[in-house]
């Protein structure tokens, strides 16, 4: 079958994942362990333990084993009532509800939407985990006459090496990179990493005019753009003007442990940030259109 990838959910349209319209491939795992993370069963890769099989009240759930007697948990979508027992029931906060994907199959799908799309975007989890089927994939596009005007985009946290961009570059054409704080220790503290790796990609992608846009959460009393307001505008202002600066509210909903005590972000505190950042003279901004 070639390589393959691990995907929790593939979205056939969407305008809020890069430019234009956009088939949007979301891989199951993650680096990161952000407080705020609003999918945390996208996190860790499914070992197939077989616990969260008895759970399921639709029995959508089956163990098998291969040959070898390796244990496979296999997800039955047409009987699943989208209940999610099962993630409540992970003791890894991982999710049997994923495919596996080769290159063929996920050109398959894309063909399929050609017509109504401008291009692909990965995304997570974090995506660039699952760094050489990307590269098979936007390779195999940009080598396609009939998918070959498709741009490809990653959307991630920006913690992939120097050199494992670089092999990606060529076939690339723009990434969106989260900065969840700008001090280490914040950063350290929402989501468990530094963010030295974070600012490296962001200088990489910046210099090969690769860097679409840059994604500022603003969780009030806990991240710190507001706080560092001067050294972030002067951040912002020497990136590209080309560079989208994508302004994140954070939202309670749906978060669990620690960030469920944390307020949200309001209409108001978020304007408060744009209208700072304006006066220091950062354009492009982007704000949030929904607050729930
Ligand atoms: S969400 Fe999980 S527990 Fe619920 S029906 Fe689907 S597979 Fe079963
Ligand atoms: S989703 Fe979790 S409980 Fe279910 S088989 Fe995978 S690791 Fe085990």
């Amino acid at each position: 079958m070639g390589r393959v990838a691990t995907v929790n959910n593939i979205i056939n349209f969407s305008c809020v994942d890069g430019p234009g319209s956009r088939l949007v491939i979301f891989m199951q795992g993650c680096n990161f362990n952000c407080k705020n993370c609003h999918n945390p069963y996208t996190i860790d890769m499914c070992d197939s333990c077989g616990d969260c099989v008895a759970s399921c009240p639709a029995s959508a759930l089956s163990l098998t084993h291969n040959a070898q007697g390796k244990p496979k948990v296999e997800w039955h979508s047409e009987l699943c009532t989208q209940c999610d027992t099962c993630l409540s029931t992970c003791p890894k906060q991982s999710s049997p509800k994923t495919r596996q994907y080769s290159v063929p199959q996920m050109l398959a799908l894309i063909r399929k939407q050609v017509f109504f799309i401008n291009g692909i975007t990965v995304s997570g989890g974090e995506a660039t985990l699952q760094l050489p089927f990307i590269i098979e994939l936007f390779q195999a596009i940009k080598n396609s006459d009939d998918l070959s005007h498709l741009s490809c985009m990653i959307d991630s946290n920006g913690y992939l090496a120097t050199n494992a961009w670089q092999q990606v570059m060529p076939y690339l054409d723009g990434a969106m990179i989260d900065l969840k704080s700008w001090q280490q220790q914040t950063h350290r503290y929402i989501t468990n990493r530094d963010n030295h790796r974070v600012f490296a990609s962001l200088k990489l992608l910046a210099e090969q005019d690769k860097l679409y846009e840059i994604r500022l959460l603003h969780i009030p009393g806990v991240s710190d753009f507001d706080s560092e307001i001067d050294a972030v505008a002067s951040y912002l202002k020497q990136l590209p003007a080309s560079v989208r600066v994508k302004l994140n509210a954070f939202q309670q909903h749906g978060v669990t442990g620690e960030a469920r005590l944390w307020e949200s972000c309001t209409e108001q505190q978020m304007q408060t940030l744009a209208a700072r950042l304006t006066e220091h003279g950062v354009g492009n901004l982007i704000l949030p259109n929904v607050y729930l």
